[in-house]
């Protein structure tokens, strides 16, 4: 038979710490703690697995659980001293919930459970104090009927008040043990009026009625969207802990508190917590008292008159300083903890894992390391690579008053303060005098990228994670929050519109560009800071990685912030940001207008210094590194003016027909650019682009290993290729521009010509493109785009209900959808090996950033992956973990 039953007390236990699946962590916590021999109330652990069986049944628990709950509980009596309904000695219960993973506050509990009419008389006489007893009861009733019985939490609080208010009582406390009993005659008339049930007297009945409720709550909205947020699979279940209650409202020496055995925030070696006299665990939480401080120094720090622990009971407080350590050397991590003084008496109520801020799991990992108890690798794995984004940027203030006036997408991490603007010439000019701004779009397009580098940060109302906005931004390094759909634009008026009514230009507002919120005026800020730890664990990090970490950058900025934070070369250099500068897009659209070869070249040739002189600062900003450069990707209409304003304006500075600009623009336009004229078909239509650019690259090559002594291998990328034959067109120019810079300039140059696997047909015929292609990138962005059919820039509107209603689990433009698109990641990795073992695999989509998809590229044999410079550390950091992991199983 399935054991379903775990107990535990007097120093042993049934389960331990390696039983959570099936205990729940609290309940496996709990157990171990047992076997410590720490002092722990008696209880049982109904298993996970029991709420599985009991929602298979229908919502009926399974055949023989009472009994087995049953013997398990007169032995949990046997322990405490009393037993379970007994009108002389009752044992009284807490009912408490318990999921593998912790969801705080999620699920239901019952306190007190076993008080009726009839042991509330005993609970009185053996502890000497009617009130405690009656208060005890009511709080009680209160809960089970709101928990188990569904009855409005409200309709209590007002009898209680309309009873308080007609005995003249300002506190709770001043509710004598009668005047309790009057309250709770009326609890017990509303529940029967309003539920059309009595109170139930048998405590057997409130014991299956709360263990019922517990397992329900695992199917309540809160859990259920929580485990969305999470990654909690509905399949795990929770547990249910039953316990025998012990008194922290037992008067004067009794007490409860909560406490870390590091400060959670700053993770400071040094016991941190609070507690109060004379209160329940909820009281605590509650926040209805001020708690006080556990320790002296905390005391002091906080600047409270109010006692300490260490000072009001000392004996307790010595025994609870001797078990924090023991906890902590035990589970070898910083532990969060539950305790109750009961006359005096410590209890252990909980320990586990406490949740930190990114700064303060640094600091607990090293010194943890160094101090032996874990390996450097073991620190390595306690940092969540995410969390270091809020190390990285300035974030708000924790302290500081939030006025939301709208939410978006969190597109890129930190925070920004700055007046509105609605252009980007706005932007520029804003900031030209020295003006912070915010720049606010529908959404952005390359031509907005000044306005986005002027900007302190970027809001847009329409597009998803990887949208124009969203991918520059990151980039950038500049907070953004996309996709703001609760927002307009009067573009004419110039106002935005939001939750809280209309702003306007020179408004101030504040981007929090790590949860998505849009917040009225400016907010304080916290600057960052990459301590001595930050530096240690990524030290150990490079140590224990395998693939290489570059960056996707093409601004002299970016590649040297991506430098400092450790990229290892550039994935991924888009060439088509090097061509919106002023001086540049001039000669770009005298380009696109010429009609005819000649005058391309000639406007190439404008070019071709200035794409030089770009690739050479990258070249000696990477020193060596490897560089991976891709040819034009985008479509032409990008370059040209849209309205009839803008494209009057640019006939004139270019001296041409308004009308024919007009009717050029009309040409180019198309119906779906993501999938029209652009990436490789450019090189195939107008070869002399893809030929001056080349050329650049290979001239600045020469001149960048002159002025910094290390050769440059320039990796020379070509878009959006499906057909071999497309590789082999571009690379026969690629080929011939490089002989001929090679014998110009009389210096010898190796370099690489390789692809993009970004689309389904590529990643399909990659064994014979491999026959071209010395190395692949795989472009995830357009791949997920063009394996699902779904637009990269419009899908956030419909992803988000997706994952609402449980479709998709995640956005896989965010991280990578395993299943679809990375098998064909997977099967062009095997088939470009079989044809050319030692081709260089690399990727340079979004998720080269993301954790999740980190570890996938090392699980298919990735060389290296490439994101965008703020992402280098975390990127180092997953991948260094993916590598341990691989290496542990
Ligand atoms: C991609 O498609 O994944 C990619 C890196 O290219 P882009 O985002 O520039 O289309
Ligand atoms: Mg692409």
């Amino acid at each position: 038979m399935t054991k379903r039953v775990y107990l535990f007390g007097d120093g042993k236990a049934e389960g331990s710490a390696r039983d959570r699946n099936l205990l729940g962590g609290k309940g496996a916590n709990l157990a171990e703690m047992c076997n410590l021999g720490l002092p722990v109330p008696p209880g049982l652990t109904i298993t996970t697995d029991t709420c599985n069986a009991y929602y298979e049944a229908g919502r009926q628990f399974p055949e023989g659980l009472r009994d087995e709950v049953s013997a398990a509980l007169s032995k949990v009596g046997e322990m405490a001293g009393r037993q379970f309904g007994d009108a002389e000695h009752p044992l009284l219960l807490s009912v408490r919930s318990g999921a593998r993973a912790s969801m705080p506050g999620m699920m239901d509990t019952v306190l007190n459970l076993g008080l009726n009419d009839e042991t509330v008389r005993a609970m009185a006489r053996e502890s000497g104090d009617e009130g405690f007893a009656y208060d005890s009861y009511r709080r009680f009733i209160q809960m089970y009927a709101n928990v188990v019985m569904g009855a409005d939490h409200e309709a209590f609080e007002e009898i209680l008040e309309d009873e308080k208010a007609r005995l003249g009582h300002e506190l709770d406390t001043d509710v004598s043990a009668e005047e309790w009993q009057t309250i709770i005659a009326r609890y017990k008339q509303m529940i029967e009026e309003e539920l059309g049930t009595p109170f139930p007297q048998d405590p057997h009945e409130q014991l299956w009625g709360a263990i019922g409720a517990v397992f329900s709550s695992w199917m309540n909205a809160r859990a259920i969207t929580y485990r969305q947020l999470h990654d909690v699979p509905a399949s795990w279940g929770t547990a249910v802990n039953v316990q025998a209650m012990v008194f922290g409202n037992f008067g004067n020496t009794s007490a409860t508190g909560v406490a870390f055995t590091r400060n959670p925030s700053t993770g400071e070696n040094r016991l941190y917590g609070e507690f109060l006299i004379n209160a329940q665990g909820e009281d605590v939480v509650a926040g209805i008292r001020t708690p006080q401080s556990l320790t002296e120094a905390g005391r002091i720090e906080s600047g409270s008159d109010k006692p300490s622990l260490e000072k009001s009971m000392p004996e307790a407080f010595a025994e609870f300083v001797e078990i924090t350590k023991r906890l902590e050397n035990h589970y070898r991590d910083m532990q969060d903890l539950e305790f109750t003084i009961e006359r005096g008496k410590l209890w252990m109520l909980q320990t586990r894992n406490g949740k930190r801020t990114a700064r303060a799991a640094l600091k607990i990992a090293v010194e943890m390391a160094d101090a032996g108890l874990i390996s450097p690798q073991e620190a390595v794995g306690r940092i969540e690579p995410g969390s270091l984004d809020q190390l990285l940027h300035p974030t708000i203030d924790p302290k500081a008053e939030r006025n939301i006036i709208g939410s978006g997408l969190p597109a890129s991490p930190g925070a920004a303060t700055g007046e509105i603007v609605f252009t980007s010439e706005d932007a520029v000019e804003a900031s030209r005098t020295g003006r912070k701004v915010i720049l606010v779009r529908v959404e952005t397009s390359p031509e907005d990228i000044h306005g986005m580098h002027a900007a302190e940060g970027i809001l847009t109302i329409r597009g998803g994670m990887t949208s124009h906005a969203a991918v520059v931004a990151r980039g950038m390094g500049t907070p953004c929050v996309s996709g703001a759909g609760g927002l307009r634009i009067d573009s004419r008026r110039k106002r935005l519109l939001t939750l809280a009514g209309e702003l306007g230009e020179g408004d101030t507002i504040t981007l929090d560009g790590s949860s998505g919120q849009v917040l009225k005026g400016s907010v304080a800020m916290l600057q960052p800071e990459l301590s001595g730890d930050f530096g240690r664990i990524m030290e150990w990090a490079d140590a224990a990685r395998q693939m290489k970490v570059r960056t996707n950058a093409e601004t002299p900025a970016d590649a040297r912030a991506a430098r400092s934070f450790g990229a290892e070369g550039i994935g991924l250099c888009r060439t088509e940001h090097m061509f919106f500068e002023e001086d540049r897009i001039i000669s770009m659209r005298e380009m696109i207008l010429a009609d005819n070869e000649d005058g391309r070249r000639a406007a190439l040739a404008k070019l071709l210094p200035m794409q030089r002189s770009d690739f050479t600062e990258l070249f000696e900003i990477m020193n060596g590194l490897p560089v991976t450069i891709r040819l034009l990707d985008p479509p032409l209409h990008e370059f040209l003016p849209k309205s009839p304003e803008e494209i009057a304006e640019v006939a004139g500075l270019l001296g041409v027909d308004p009308d024919l600009l007009a009717s050029r623009v009309e040409e180019l336009h198309e119906f779906n650019p993501m999938l029209g004229h652009r990436g490789c078909r450019l090189a195939i239509s107008y070869p002399e682009i893809a030929e001056m650019q080349t050329r650049a690259i290979f001239e600045a090559a020469v001149e960048a290993a002159k002025s910094t002594g290390a050769p440059v291998e320039p990796e020379i990328m070509v878009p959006l290729v499906s057909l071999r034959e497309e590789l082999d067109y571009v690379k026969a120019r690629i080929d011939a521009v490089a002989r001929q810079v090679i014998e110009e300039s009389g210096q010898s140059i190796t370099y690489l010509v390789g692809t993009m696997i970004e689309l389904p047909r590529a990643a399909i015929r990659a064994a014979r493109i491999a026959e071209a292609a010395e190395f692949f990138s795989f472009g995830t962005n357009d791949l997920t785009q063009t394996t699902f059919g779904i637009s990269r820039d419009d899908a956030a509107s419909f992803l988000q209900t997706y994952r609402q209603k449980g479709i998709i689990d995640h956005d896989p433009f965010v991280s990578i959808d395993v299943e679809g698109v990375g098998e064909l990641v997977r099967m062009a990795t095997e088939k470009g090996r079989q044809t050319r073992p030692d081709i260089k695999l690399g990727i340079c989509g979004e998720h080269g950033g993301d954790p999740a998809s980190i570890r996938f590229c090392q699980q298919v044999g990735l060389d290296y992956v490439s994101c965008s410079p703020f992402r280098v550390p975390i990127a180092r950091l997953a991948a260094a973990q993916a590598a341990i992991s691989a290496t542990e199983s």
